[in-house]
C-alpha cells in the first residue's frame, strides 16, 4: 500500500524566462473522437501539447495552468502543479516519455466554460505490469478560460468537489464524498488522537484538510486518473497538508501521524516515516500495530536468514502490502523510543539515507549489524 506522497528533489529552474526552455518534441496522438477542425478542440489540443512539452515533473507557475492552482507549496518548488504527476512519473517525465505514449482520447465541452481532456498513456512492452497490461492511466485534466479568454489547464479536484459537504471540526476541515457519511464520535476521536501524539513529541497542531472517499477509483479522480494501477487505501500530501482516504472514515490513525510531523526539506527515508506512522497508528486503517506485528512475526518466520536491508530493499514483501517494511520500521522507532524517548525519535526523524545508520548506533550505542538483528529478534518472537 502506498501511503504518502513520495518527496520530490529540489528543481533549479529560471523564474525569468519559463518559456524558453525545450523545442518542442512531444506530439500526443489523437483518437477519431477529437474533432480538431473545431476552433476550440484544436486550440485545447495546443495547449495540452504545450503543457506536455513544458518539464510537467517541475515545481513552478506552469504557463499552460490555472493560477488558482498556484499553491504556495508549488511556488516553494515542492511539488508539481498536476495532481497526476507525483503519482505518473515523479520526478522523471523525461524517462517516463520513453515508455508511454500519449494519446488524446476525448476533448469535450463538459458545461459552459468547463472542457475535459482525457489522455491514455499505454506503457510499451518494456514496462508491461506482471499481468502484461498496456493500459497504467487514463488523465483527465480540466479547461477553463482565464479571465483574459485564454484556455488554461486545472486540477479536478475543486470543480469535483464544489458541491461537497464540508464540515470543520476543530483543526480539521472534512470534505465528504456525497456517498459517504461524517461521524463525529471518529472525528472526536481523531481530534483526541492528534493531541496525544502532538503532547507526547512536543508538536505543534497545524490544521489540515481531510478528503473522506469511498474508494480507490473517487481517489483517482480527484487526483486528475479516470484510470489507474494503484490501489491506495490512504495518503497524506504534508506539502497541501491534505489527508485523503478511501475506506469512508473519519478517523484515521497512520495518516494523522504522518500529517502531524512537519515537512522536512529533506523527509526521512520510509522506514522512519512509515514505521513512526505504523508504530503510533497501525499499518493501515482497521489494523492495529499489534496485530501488523504478529502477522508479520509469522510471515518472517517462513523466510530462511531474513535481514533487514531485504525488509529495507523491499527484497522480501508482501505481495499485496508493505507491512513488512512499515512493521520493522515501527519496531526500530518503538525500541528507539523506549532506550532514549522522544529525542530518539527527533533523531531518526531528521536523518536522512546517508547519516541514519550512524543516528542509529549513536541511539543504541552499538554497532548497525547488531541492532538490526536486535529488531529481528524482536520481531520474530512475537
Ligand atoms: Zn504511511
Amino acid at each position: 500500500m502506498k501511503d504518502h506522497f513520495k518527496a520530490l528533489p529540489f528543481f533549479v529552474f529560471l523564474l525569468c524566462c519559463p518559456l524558453l526552455i525545450f523545442a518542442q518534441n512531444i506530439k500526443p496522438y489523437i483518437s477519431a473522437r477529437v474533432d480538431t477542425s473545431k476552433t476550440e478542440v484544436k486550440a485545447i489540443y495546443q495547449l495540452y501539447t504545450n503543457y506536455l512539452n513544458s518539464r510537467p515533473d517541475s515545481s513552478y507557475a506552469n504557463p499552460y495552468w490555472n493560477k488558482n492552482d498556484y499553491y504556495p507549496a508549488l511556488l516553494e518548488n515542492q511539488i508539481p502543479i498536476d495532481r497526476s504527476a507525483s503519482l505518473m512519473f515523479g520526478t522523471y517525465f523525461k524517462g517516463f516519455m520513453k515508455y508511454y505514449e500519449p494519446l488524446i482520447l476525448q476533448i469535450d465541452s463538459l458545461n459552459n466554460n468547463l472542457y475535459q481532456v482525457k489522455t491514455i498513456f499505454k506503457s510499451n512492452k518494456a514496462e508491461a505490469d506482471s499481468t502484461g497490461t498496456s493500459i497504467s492511466y487514463i488523465t483527465n485534466l480540466y479547461v477553463q478560460r482565464d479571465e483574459n479568454g485564454n484556455f488554461k489547464l486545472e486540477n479536478t479536484i475543486n470543480e469535483r468537489t464544489r458541491n461537497w459537504e464540508t464540515i470543520h471540526y476543530k483543526f480539521i476541515t472534512y470534505i465528504i464524498h456525497p456517498n459517504c457519511k461524517f461521524n463525529e464520535k471518529e472525528a472526536e476521536n481523531a481530534i483526541k488522537f492528534c493531541e496525544e501524539i502532538a503532547k507526547k513529541f512536543g508538536l505543534q497542531i497545524k490544521p489540515f484538510k481531510y478528503y473522506i472517499l469511498p474508494n480507490v477509483d473517487e481517489l483517482g479522480r480527484i487526483y486528475n486518473f479516470d484510470y489507474w494501477t494503484y490501489y491506495i487505501g490512504g495518503q497524506t500530501n504534508l506539502p497541501l497538508r491534505e489527508i485523503f482516504t478511501t475506506y469512508s472514515n473519519t478517523n484515521y490513525p497512520h495518516e494523522l501521524v504522518h500529517m502531524m510531523f512537519p515537512l522536512q526539506e529533506n523527509p526521512p527515508p520510509n522506514i522512519i516515516s512509515e514505521g513512526l506512522a505504523t508504530w503510533l497508528g497501525g499499518p493501515k486503517y482497521g489494523v492495529s500495530f499489534e496485530q501488523a506485528l504478529k502477522e508479520t512475526s509469522k510471515t518472517l518466520k517462513t523466510y530462511e536468514n531474513p535481514t533487514f536491508e531485504a525488509i529495507v530493499n523491499n527484497k522480501i514483501r508482501n505481495k499485496f502490502d508493505s507491512n513488512l517494511q512499515y512493521v520493522t520500521g515501527a519496531i526500530l522507532c518503538k525500541m528507539a523510543f523506549e532506550k532514549k524517548g522522544k529525542e530518539a525519535i527527533w533523531t531518526l526523524y531528521h536523518s536522512d539515507k546517508k547519516d541514519l545508520d550512524k543516528n542509529i548506533e549513536n541511539i543504541f550505542g552499538k554497532p548497525i549489524n547488531e541492532i538490526h538483528e536486535d529488531i529481528l529478534t524482536y520481531i520474530l518472537k512475537e
